[in-house]
This record gives C-alpha cells, sequence and structure tokens, in this order.
C-alpha cells in the first residue's frame, strides 16, 4: 500500500513531509550520522489527536514505526527505512506548577526546556547533561546526569505519563493508575505506546552546581580507583563523580607532561551548599598524585548546555556499557592500553552510582542495575564514515575489557547493541519474562519494536 501522507485524515494539524519534500533531507536526520536512513514518510503531531491518527495510518498501511523525541537514539530506533517515523517535535514544551512541585513535559519536549522551567522556581529534575537530548527517550530508558546521586534516576523522580497505545487508546500511568505498564515504563518504556507527556517531582536547587577535575597520568591508575571506588561507599550523596579513562589528545589543553599518554580525569559535582563542599569531597582526595586540578562555582544552566555544541548534530557515535560492584586490577591495566589507542577523544566513563541512585530496590521498575557501584561505558565520536570500522572496533575492544566484571544490568541508553541476547542481558531473565508479559498485555503485535526490544 501507498504510504502517502495524502491519506491522513483531514483533521490532521500537523506536518507531512515525504520523499521529494524540500525539507525531507533535514527531516530525516537525526543526532548520530551512522543513521542515514530514509523513511517513506515523516509526520510531525501537532497533539494527541494527530498521535491517534499517525499511528492508525502507520499499522493501516503495515508500515514499520519509529518514534523521535530528541532523535538520540545510540542505535538509531527513531528513524527507519521505508516506514514513518512521528517526529514529536511540534509536542515540546514543558510547564512547571511550583506549588506541587510538578513539572510537565511534553513527549517531544528537550532536557533544556525542562532544565529552564524547573530552575525559573528554584527547582530540579535531575536529567542528562546534554540540553538537546529528548526528555521522553532519555527517561524511558532511565536518565543519569549530574545530580542523580542526590535526587535519584530520571525515573525515580516520574510521576506519571501519558501514553497513545498501538490501539490508538489514551492511557495514563503512574504508581496508581496502570501500576505494572508505570514498573515497566520506567526502564523500558518505548515498548509499550507513544508517549505524549511525562510528569516529574522536582527538587529544591540551585542556580549554582559545585565543580571539580583532576587529571592525572594513567600510570596513577590503581591509586586514584582506590579512592574513586572508595567515594562510591562514602562520599555524602550530595556528591555525583566520574571518572575518565582516556588520552590526552595533543591537540587538547593537557597539561605537558601527559599530552599524549593516557590519563585519568576524576570529575565532581556538588549539589549542595558551598560551604559544605570541601568537606564532602575530602574523600575524593582529587589532588593526590594530579598534573592538574580546577574547581568552580557555575549556573547550574549554564553547566547543562556547556557542551550542547561539541555534542552537536551531525558526527557519528558509538556507545556500550554496563555495570559493576568493582573493577579488577588487570582490568584496569587493560583499560589504559585501550585507551593508550583511543582514537581521538575516545574513552572509559565509569559513574558511580550509590546514594539516592540505590534507594530503591532493584525489582522497584524494569530499569536493571541500580544496585551496581558503578555504570562503566566506552564510547567514541567521529566525522568521517571512513573512521567507522577504527571507531567501532575501538569501543567493541574498550569493552570486552570491562566485560568480565559486568554483572546483570545494562543501560539501554547507553548501548547501541539492541539484540535479544543484549536486551536480556539489560534487564536479566526474570524481569524480561515480565516485561514479555507486559508487552503482551499493550503491545502483542509489536507495533513499537524500534527500541531495545521487549519480543512479546
Ligand atoms: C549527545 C548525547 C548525550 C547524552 N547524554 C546522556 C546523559 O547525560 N544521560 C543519559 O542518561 N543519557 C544520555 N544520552 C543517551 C540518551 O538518554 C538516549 O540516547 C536517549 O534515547 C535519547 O532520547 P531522545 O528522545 O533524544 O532520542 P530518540 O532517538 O528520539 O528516542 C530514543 C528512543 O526512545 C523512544 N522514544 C522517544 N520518544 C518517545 C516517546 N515520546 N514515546 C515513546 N517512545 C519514545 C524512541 O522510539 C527510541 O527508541 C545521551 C545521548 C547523546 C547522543
Amino acid at each position: 500500500m501507498t504510504a502517502s501522507g495524502s491519506s491522513l485524515p483531514a483533521t490532521f494539524r500537523g506536518e507531512v513531509i515525504e520523499p521529494g519534500h524540500s525539507a525531507y533531507d533535514e527531516a530525516r536526520r537525526v543526532w548520530n550520522a551512522r543513521y542515514d536512513r530514509r523513511p517513506a514518510l515523516i509526520v510531525r503531531p501537532a497533539g494527541v489527536d494527530d498521535v491517534v491518527s499517525a499511528i492508525r495510518f502507520g499499522r493501516e498501511r503495515d508500515l514499520e514505526i519509529a518514534i523521535r523525541s530528541g532523535g538520540h537514539s545510540a542505535s538509531g530506533h527513531s528513524t527507519c527505512e521505508g516506514g514513518i517515523v512521528l517526529d514529536l517535535s511540534l509536542m515540546r514544551g514543558v510547564t512547571v506548577d511550583p506549588e506541587r512541585r510538578i513539572a510537565r513535559a511534553n513527549g517531544g519536549a528537550l532536557l533544556g526546556e525542562l532544565d529552564i522551567a524547573a530552575q525559573a522556581h528554584g527547582l530540579v529534575c535531575p536529567v542528562g547533561v546534554i540540553g538537546h537530548t529528548g526528555v521522553a527517550g532519555l527517561t524511558l530508558g532511565g536518565g543519569i546526569g549530574r545530580l542523580q546521586r542526590h535526587f535519584g534516576l530520571t525515573i525515580d523522580n516520574l510521576r506519571a505519563v501519558e501514553l497513545v497505545t498501538a490501539d490508538g487508546r489514551r492511557v495514563r500511568a503512574s504508581e496508581t493508575e496502570e501500576p505494572e505498564l508505570f514498573w515497566g515504563i520506567r526502564g523500558a518504556g518505548a515498548n509499550f505506546g507513544l508517549v505524549t507527556a511525562l510528569e516529574f517531582g522536582l527538587h529544591e536547587f540551585g542556580p549554582l552546581l559545585h565543580r571539580g577535575v583532576a587529571i592525572y597520568p594513567a600510570t596513577r591508575i590503581h591509586e586514584v580507583w582506590g579512592r574513586f571506588r572508595h567515594a562510591v561507599d562514602h562520599a555524602p550523596a550530595t556528591v555525583s563523580f566520574i571518572l575518565g579513562i582516556g588520552r590526552a589528545e595533543p591537540a587538547a589543553d593537557y597539561p605537558p607532561e601527559v599530552a599524549g599518554e593516557p590519563i585519568a580525569i576524576l570529575a565532581y559535582n556538588h549539589s549542595g551548599d558551598a560551604a559544605s563542599v570541601e568537606r564532602d569531597i575530602a574523600v575524593l582526595g582529587l589532588a593526590d598524585g594530579a598534573v592538574a586540578v580546577s574547581s568552580s562555582s557555575q549556573p547550574y544552566l549554564e553547566v547543562q548546555t556547556a557542551n550542547d555544541l561539541a555534542l552537536g548534530w551531525g558526527r557519528r557515535s558509538s556507545i556500550k556499557g554496563g555495570q559493576a560492584n568493582d573493577l579488577r586490577s588487570a582490568t584496569l591495566d587493560a583499560a589504559v592500553e585501550v585507551a593508550a589507542r583511543a582514537p581521538g577523544a575516545a574513552s572509559f566513563s565509569i559513574t558511580a552510582q550509590g546514594g539516592a541512585i540505590a534507594v530503591h530496590a532493584d525489582d522497584a521498575m524494569a530499569f536493571t542495575g541500580r544496585a551496581a557501584a558503578i555504570d562503566v561505558s566506552a564510547d567514541s565520536d567521529w566525522d568521517d564514515a571512513a573512521d567507522d570500522e577504527r571507531n567501532l572496533g575501538w569501543v567493541r575492544e574498550a569493552m570486552a575489557v570491562v566485560e568480565r566484571d559486568l554483572i546483570v544490568g545494562r543501560y539501554i541508553n547507553e548501548n547501541d547493541d539492541d539484540t535479544q541476547a543484549d536486551v536480556r542481558a539489560s534487564y536479566g531473565e526474570a524481569k524480561l519474562q515480565r516485561l514479555r508479559a507486559l508487552k503482551r498485555a499493550w503491545d502483542p503485535d509489536n507495533i513499537f519494536r524500534l527500541n531495545h526490544n521487549i519480543a512479546p
């Protein structure tokens, strides 16, 4: 059957872009240039009624349906070849009720909108670190950023979602409305419907975020790791911190003694009072063995958008990750050895969990791995397709190094692998079975399958 948008109902208020349209090539782009696909149709619903029509339209014509919020999917899930893309970019916007401390984000809203709307009232929802990421895509997978040890994962702050299901129903899910669906949405949320709105609880915070960073030659990796791992259990929850292992690119502004060499970078964000920063971060021993240390206090909104251009649309990218409780000595040595051969700025990122992340039981939501001490990922960004194999190969090799230390749980938003084996590793067998039952209840025909797919 034809995919022509001309057969969408006359009541459809949004935009329809087909091949040949002057906006088609721009409209089919997603953040990651590796996914250069040609959908038969891109529709931009103007509201929930349009979403219902577009899903029905796609189903009736047996078109593969891709849903796009911020377009940042690591696996290219928000575009497709020959199918229909439901692009939510006309459904942006965030409103805040400061009395109830609740934010309501539309299904196409970006993180920057949520940050700005909440900070206008001295409030915050913990999200990710780049302003142009989609609120929906990030939240439905979990949501990790600069404040999570203090305020929890983004899903821990999710109060309710509204969605359109595969059969066109409008459903609200929360702890008290369709609670089993709400359980699954928090970690496997792209599987059950198109989310048109998300409501979050907010925290008092800001406007300043206190930050610091130290750079070490990788020869010091064992002592730095020892302090980092100890701090996961002993640092106050106001301190979120991350350890990078990479190579000091000669082109970048690193101290001369480490230029071109493998390095470790320890960075913290302190989301409490300025007066308590020094005491709270002491456990990190930041200056010990460092070749450079710096610290500052900056407006949170400034920090949240500081890398938006550097990580802008149009580059090629690969990321893989998992969770672990510790990294063995041999793993650290191997990681440094791989980092020494990193193309460009490719690196490992080891994020401290614990704090508010660890407050909920692991089976409280579909998201899996919150009880682990760390999240560890490897990623690379590059520009030229000719460098694909070098970069993809490095990320694969880097992940193979830490693989033996991983436990059950992979954060799907930081994993471009999406086979059924990867999905099983992401949730573990027991949760996968529970998710499959949920999928059979809400999307038995697997209409929403461009995601880390729970096969019904
Ligand atoms: C530059 C960059 C920075 C990032 N930083 C962080 C970070 O700090 N923390 C973090 O946790 N993650 C981060 N991520 C990962 C990010 O969370 C995922 O890529 C996430 O999927 C992006 O969501 P999106 O809406 O932008 O993507 P999209 O590609 O639009 O969507 C991703 C997935 O969610 C589904 N989806 C999107 N919207 C909806 C909806 N309304 N209803 C149902 N399903 C929907 C899509 O079908 C797709 O499967 C980052 C990614 C990039 C590229």
